[in-house]
């Protein structure tokens, strides 16, 4: 449990962290709230030789309405993002899912960055973001480019941003009073999802069903169609390939992506 010998890079700008990643390639990673890669480091699956803090970057930590979007600082923490006034009132689904992650000590450490950069299928914020749409900012040494939120994620722990590249924001449509449901199924309160579903304006993401956060296309089509919200909630998981472990077996995680989207279609509706 004790993480390999590494060199500690403490940087205060997004210039400083690309200048760091350039210097250092693919031996390097950021460090963020550390709260998904100090435990994967401790199991050694994760060995940089060079880890580049960018906690201390406080441009990065920000919600602000920007057009017909909110955009939302890569380092804004999940407490924050969870008590933010501007995010509560223009995209409200987020603050209450970023209140559902870990417990107290995650959620005022781990960031939104952090979260969408790892590409953990169970993660409950990158499904709230697939759900709402929009855009992730990317920086690199080119300049910045922006992602499609449903190009991002392109697989287990892989995204389509390059090794010189940082998340420097996230970027959702302002959904104001749209409907919206997010359900999660945990063991205990604190759990990651065993599954989870995030329901707006007729696009439904899905956690845990596959090896990326997923898009339940069966289920938007049928909805687009016309289709009831129960009639529409039992193809969530076409298309899916959930695997198994010791809290779920495959059938049981699409019995409940079928029972989640349509609590969450429910709640959306109402
Ligand atoms: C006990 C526990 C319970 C948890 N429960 C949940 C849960 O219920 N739901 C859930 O969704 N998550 C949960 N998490 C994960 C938590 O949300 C993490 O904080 C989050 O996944 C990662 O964010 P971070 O800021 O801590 O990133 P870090 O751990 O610092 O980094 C994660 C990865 O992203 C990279 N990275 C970080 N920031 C950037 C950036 N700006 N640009 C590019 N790459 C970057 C890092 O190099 C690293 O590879 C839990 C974690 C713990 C320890």
């Amino acid at each position: 449990m004790i993480p390999s010998p590494f060199e500690f890079v403490k940087v205060r700008s997004v210039d400083e962290a690309l200048t760091a990643l350039a210097e250092h390639g693919e031996d390097a990673k950021l460090l963020a709230g550390g709260h998904s890669l100090l435990p994967i480091m401790k199991l050694r699956l994760a060995i940089p030789s060079v880890l580049i803090d960018i906690s201390g970057i406080t441009d990065l930590s920000y919600v602000r309405v920007d057009g017909d979007q909110v955009a939302i600082g890569a380092g804004t923490r999940h407490f924050e993002l969870q008590r933010d006034e501007i995010a509560r009132a223009e995209v409200p689904m987020l603050p209450h899912v970023a209140g559902r992650v870990g417990d107290p000590q995650v959620r005022h450490r781990g960031t939104i960055g952090g979260t969408t950069a790892h590409s953990d299928p169970a993660s409950d914020l990158p499904t709230a973001l697939l759900a709402l749409g929009g855009t992730v900012v990317l920086q690199g040494p080119g300049g910045r480019r922006e992602v499609p939120v449903t190009e991002f994620w392109t697989g287990f722990f892989e995204t389509a941003m390059s090794p010189d590249e940082m998340v420097v924001e996230l970027r959702v449509p302002r959904t104001g009073s749209l409907g919206w449901g997010y359900e999660k199924f945990t063991r205990r309160e604190n759990d990651w999802p065993i599954v989870a579903a995030a329901a707006v304006d007729g696009r439904v993401a899905l956690a845990n069903m596959a090896g990326t956060v997923v898009r339940a296309t069966a289920t938007e089509e049928a909805l687009a169609r016309g289709a009831s919200i129960a009639e529409a909630a039992e193809l969530a998981d076409q298309g899916t390939s959930p695997g198994a472990d010791m809290h779920a077996d495959q059938e049981y995680r699409r019995h409940l992506a079928r029972l989640l989207t349509r609590r969450a279609l429910e709640t959306a509706a109402a």
